[in-house]
């Protein structure tokens, strides 16, 4: 029987993570079936240990449970530990976690879109999962200025305090001299955007926008201000690409999974 894997999440129904990996699965020659499991809110730990019990060899964990995850590891990857999340689970003898978000932002920057992080200004919105989850991976490839805005300012506070150097700042106090924009905040899918003040975004600045498969407000303002606007299926793609990695020990070629998502 082919290895079985999955993505769990609540909800999940939504998820290109199944389609990805089979891409991924075909293109490598890998034998494993992936599939999406919806746990229920309260029911994540009981969720993993029936795909475990049930032969499950490997999980990718989203909202809202990679924190719940992290915890429920035995073992952790110094990249989870510095996130306090995890978004890729091995079920071997216990349970190991990584977090493949941050390098999937990298990998989408500096590969993909060919903006290296490396010497940029960037300025990181948002301090939820996702947001603890590429800091550090910003960090190493090299960012020179790191900002964390957030409506909450404790949990920017919060957020950059975990990292030297980092900033923490309120929406208004920010100011123009940014390379590069993440939008890390969840407003896209309430068809809203962080409030920026004007001059931020413009020609010049790569604005990114993790949410993907819509088009945002932040895209929208982005394009408005002469800015380039990117949404995140690229990150998607990138870091399904390494947790597959992490499994398989196969590295999968990435450029023409994204370009079917997009164009097919
Ligand atoms: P989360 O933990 O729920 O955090 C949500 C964040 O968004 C918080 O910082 C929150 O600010 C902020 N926020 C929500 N509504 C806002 C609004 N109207 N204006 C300004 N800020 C607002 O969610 P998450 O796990 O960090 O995920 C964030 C987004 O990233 C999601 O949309 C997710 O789909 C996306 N994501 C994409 C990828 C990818 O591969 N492309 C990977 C991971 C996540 P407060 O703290 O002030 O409430």
């Amino acid at each position: 029987m082919a290895d079985r894997y999955a993505v769990i999440g609540n909800p999940v129904a939504h998820s290109k993570s199944p389609r990805i990996h089979a891409e991924f699965a075909r293109a490598t020659g890998q034998a494993l079936s992936y599939e999406a499991i919806e746990a229920p809110l309260g029911g994540f730990a009981g969720a993993v240990a029936a795909f475990r019990a049930s032969g499950g060899k490997g999980l990718n964990v989203t909202l809202p449970f990679k924190e719940e995850a992290y915890a429920l590891c035995t073992g952790v990857s110094e990249r989870a530990r510095l996130a306090r999340a995890v978004n890729t689970l091995m079920l071997k003898e216990g349970v190991f976690g990584d977090n493949t978000d941050g390098i999937g932002l990298v990998r989408d920057l500096a590969g993909n879109l060919q903006v290296d992080p490396g010497g940029k200004r960037v300025l990181l919105m948002g301090a939820g999962g996702a947001a603890q989850g590429v800091v550090a991976a910003l960090l190493a490839a090299g960012a020179i200025e790191l900002v964390i805005a957030n409506r909450d300012m404790r949990r920017a506070q919060a957020l950059a305090g975990r990292f030297p150097g980092l900033k923490a700042s309120g929406y208004g106090a920010l100011a123009r001299g940014f390379d590069i924009v993440v939008n890390a905040t969840s407003a896209g899918l309430q068809g809203a955007a962080p409030p920026l003040p004007a001059g931020v975004l413009g020609p010049g600045v790569l604005a990114y926008e993790m949410v993907y498969g819509r088009d945002t407000p932040f895209l929208a303002a982005a394009r408005a201000a002469g800015a380039r606007a990117c949404d995140g299926l690229g990150m998607l793609v990138e870091q399904a690409a390494e947790s597959f990695f992490l499994w398989r020990g196969v590295r999968p070629a990435t450029a023409p999974v994204l370009e079917r998502l997009r164009h097919g």
